[in-house]
């Protein structure tokens, strides 16, 4: 910390889990939506000594108020954030931590700033980029000369943008800079692009490396930006070195390998996990069927803030939320992992609180605080005993949603009276798109009567319904934070 003309400042070098939230200072030097995760916004913010942490706004409610109060590359000071372990889906930054930043944080605008760097890189030369790809470093930042810039057609309206770029030594690169990149204008400057005549100097943050048969491309994120540095004289002696070469490369485009389904008509669980995961996101549906098993690894309840469903952070000898604040005493709240099965196959599924506690039938903070089950890694018999009981599961794909995985988040449960299979043989799944399980209905459940007097069993029905206007009415804001990112559960102190 260091003071000022007005009070402690924290230096983003020393921000630490359980810090008690001292202001800071920083310029909003770049912001994002994650890749499937629309209900996170992230922000790379930078402090006057030139260090950089990446903050997280989780939530409508919470974006709508950092959005309000925060320009892209202008200072200010933050009071209220809250600090809390990285998340690593979203994470482009090497900070240990990562400050949530919501409805309860204060942002100051700085009038007259002084001395805040307008860029953050931490570039690596084209030499490491393979041994950073073969240990999965994650992304990086890259700067070189752009020799050819050129557009793409993709499956998509949006073609892709793809530079060949050269280091000092005529090494080059192809990168491809991709829809969620060129659609936004603060991300990279079409019109100062397009009059580019030649070569330039550019960087780009926070691309993937990618081996295209054996050569290594690098490729946009949703957090990537590009920046452009018309040719000077210092820039043509860099490109005096470099050697003419062919760009053989070809487009690589990993998209299409899921094929898309009727999502209107009949689905099941078998017909969820084809489903491409973009066609899922921000829609409800129900699936009938029963839990079959209930997985203790992650934890079966957390700490939740007490007024709202966010995951309480440590801050100091209290604790606080990044919505509402600083409390004495988190709330348990259910995260239950479990697997529910129809008779088309079986799937891994999160419920959070109104989800499980209508199955329970008990409040979480019953079962913790009042009999006694505080160990979050063994589940509680209250709880076993949800196990085979036929019920029709309202599902939503989770915003923490990750390429390729199916995390879905039961919204609520209902009582069906159609007779179901009570127990199917669901062997353990992945909660990754693999094939589905192809269980038949006659090996484990009892022949269905078809008289008129016994319902006959239905399909199973399902409700799409399209979300996006719902989003301002306090119990949708509630709904759409549900909980916190269950890949880095907050383990209980
Ligand atoms: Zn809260």
């Amino acid at each position: 910390m260091y003071s000022n003309n007005s009070g402690e400042i924290q230096k983003l070098e020393t921000l630490q889990l359980k810090g008690t939230g001292i202001p800071i200072e920083v310029r909003v030097i770049r912001r994002w939506t994650p890749y499937l995760r629309p209900n996170d916004r992230c922000y790379i913010l930078l402090d006057v000594e030139g260090y950089a942490v990446q903050a997280v706004a989780h939530g409508q409610r919470d974006i709508r108020h950092v959005e309000k109060n925060l320009d892209l590359l202008s200072c200010y000071r933050i009071n209220g954030y809250v600090c809390t372990a990285v998340d690593t889906y979203m994470n482009v930054m090497t900070h240990p931590i990562h400050l949530l930043i919501g409805t309860a944080a204060v942002m100051t605008k700085i009038p007259e700033p002084e001395g805040f760097p307008m860029h953050y890189f931490q570039p690596r030369v084209y030499a490491d980029l393979r041994q950073i790809y073969d240990r999965k470093e994650g992304l990086i930042d890259y700067i070189g000369v752009m020799e050819k810039k050129e557009f793409v057609p993709t499956k998509t309206p949006h073609p892709m943008l793809q530079l060949t770029v050269a280091n000092s030594s005529g090494r080059t690169i192809s990168v491809s800079l991709w829809k969620e990149v060129n659609q936004f204008p603060e991300r990279v400057n079409m019109e100062e692009l397009n009059n580019i005549d030649g070569p330039a100097l550019i960087a780009v943050s926070s691309v993937r490396i990618k081996d295209y048969r054996g050569r290594l491309q690098l490729h946009s994120t949703a957090a990537t930006y590009l920046y452009v540095k018309p040719a000077s004289p210092t820039i043509s002696l860099l490109l005096d070195r470099i050697k003419e070469r062919e760009d053989e490369l070809e487009n690589e485009h990993g998209e299409g390998t899921l094929v898309a389904v009727d999502i209107s008509s009949k689905i099941s669980i078998a017909e969820l996990q084809q489903t491409e995961k973009d066609l899922l996101i921000g829609r409800a549906f129900t699936v009938e069927g029963s839990v079959t098993e209930i997985h203790s690894t992650t934890g079966w309840y957390y700490n939740a803030c007490p007024k709202c469903p966010k995951a309480a952070n440590e801050s100091g000898p209290e604790w606080a939320c990044a919505s509402d604040g600083r409390f004495p005493a988190p709330r348990p709240a259910y995260r239950v992992q479990a697997t529910i099965a129809d008779n088309t196959g079986a799937m891994k599924v999160t419920f959070f609180d109104e989800g499980a506690e209508s199955l329970v039938g008990k409040p979480c903070s019953e079962l913790v605080i009042e009999s006694g089950y505080t160990d979050q890694s063994i589940v509680p018999d209250p709880l076993q005993e949800i196990k085979g009981k036929p019920k029709a599961f309202h599902l939503e794909m989770q915003t923490n949603a990750r390429p390729g995985r199916l995390n879905m988040t039961v919204s609520a449960v209902e009582e069906i009276d159609i007779t179901l299979p009570l127990s199917i043989e669901a062997a353990p799944l992945t909660i990754d798109a693999a094939p589905a399980l192809q269980l038949k209905p006659e090996e484990t459940a009892p022949p269905q009567p078809r008289s008129s007097s016994i319902a006959p069993v239905t399909p199973v029905k399902i409700k799409f319904e399209p979300r996006a206007a719902e989003k301002d009415g306090p119990k949708r804001s509630l709904k759409t934070e549900k909980g916190p990112d269950e890949s880095r559960p907050k383990r209980g102190k």
